[in-house]
């Protein structure tokens, strides 16, 4: 057999790729740590605790299943939920299909796009897979960004709340990067509904702006992935050319339905994630957080404190994944207050 070796035929700018974190194996740590899985608390992914409206149930019961998904009902919900219409918005398997997806309109070989770090790290694997370049800038003490763009700079990611640190930005700071760019502005509210406010009135002032959200936060619906973007409408008709047209899938879309149909759940559930999270912010002295997790400085190797929370069935984000966040940072979401007590008591005993 003559042995040829295929994998020249790769893309080049694969050598470069980070990819981001699925998190430990739970049946893994169970068995290293003698720890029964349902033990464990996962606090390392920033899902919601109380999950989604009873009404999700329901409406998976009805769902034909040798169809293909219809999308509409999902969009009408949306635009009910968003007051944007139905043209001026997508939608996805996750906010992270809207991401890999729009990238495509955008950015291609040897094209860069801004990301103030740390911030959530799909944005530069979504620029590279185009064989663009990611230009970090790291952000300011505050964890804002600096408003001014670089001419070359044809896309730029922006988050808010910002995974990991949890701060806001402000609506002068957005609307100085959207005018002083002629690159296109992608806004990730994923975590918009556990802010005071938001920014997605902003899609109406500016034609390079981008607003993406998510259903896997504020709705409890991670495990469905249900994402959508409002944007300006000629953006929205070129990102309905390219993306796939049956990648949420019909139970998901039913579910993403009933659940925006069910507000009042919602705002149930992120007042007392805001609750919960408050009451643990000053207990581990962590920066303010707009979002569903606390970003917090450690005094030994973060990596070192995660490993040893670990070991007591807690599962945190070790920031030093996230360039731009160095070595001393934590990231933990906030689950139910059992797990919450939990977390407390292992991180503050000191050990
Ligand atoms: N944006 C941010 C900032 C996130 O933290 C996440 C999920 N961790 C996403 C997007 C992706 O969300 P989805 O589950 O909708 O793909």
């Amino acid at each position: 057999m003559i042995l040829k070796d295929y994998s020249k035929n790769l893309m080049p700018f694969l050598a470069d790729l980070e990819p981001d974190e699925a998190g430990p194996d739970l049946k893994e740590v169970s068995r290293r740590y003698e720890i029964p899985q349902e033990k464990i608390a996962v606090l390392s992914r920033n899902e919601n605790p109380y999950g989604p409206s009873p009404r999700v149930w329901e409406a998976l019961k009805d769902v034909p299943l040798n169809r293909y998904p219809d999308s509409r009902p999902f969009l009408e919900a949306l635009s009910n939920y968003t007051g944007y219409p139905e043209e001026d918005m997508v939608t996805g398997a996750g906010m992270d299909e809207i991401i890999t997806t729009i990238v495509r309109l955008f950015l291609g070989p040897g094209d860069k796009a801004l990301i103030p770090v740390p911030t959530y790290n799909l944005y530069a694997l979504a620029a590279r897979i185009c064989g663009a370049l990611p230009v970090y800038r790291p952000r300011l003490p505050d964890f804002d960004v600096e408003p001014n763009v670089p001419d070359e700079i044809k896309m730029i990611f922006l988050c808010s709340p910002n995974n990991p640190t949890g701060n806001s930005l402000s609506e002068r700071s957005v609307r100085e990067i959207a005018e002083s760019t002629n690159g296109i502005v992608f806004l990730d509210e994923a975590y918009a509904e556990f802010a005071e406010n938001d920014l997605l009135r902003l899609v109406r002032d500016y034609d390079n702006l981008v607003v993406g959200r998510t259903l896997s936060k504020a709705f409890g619906l991670a495990g469905m992935r249900l994402g959508y973007a409002v944007a300006p409408e000629w953006i929205a008709e070129q990102y309905r050319r390219i993306a796939p047209l049956f990648s949420i899938s019909s139970l998901s879309l039913a579910a993403g339905v009933a659940a925006l149909q069910d507000q009042r759940y919602m705002k149930e559930s992120v007042g007392k994630i805001v609750g919960e999270r408050e009451q643990m912010r000053s207990m581990i002295e962590a920066f303010p957080s707009e979002g569903n997790f606390l970003y917090f400085q450690t005094r030994e190797r973060s990596s070192l404190v995660a490993e040893r929370l670990l070991g007591q069935g807690i599962v945190v984000r070790d920031c030093s994944t996230f360039p731009g966040a160095g070595e001393h940072c934590l990231r933990v979401s906030v689950g139910t207050p059992e797990q919450n007590d939990r977390f407390l008591d292992a991180y503050t005993c000191g050990w």
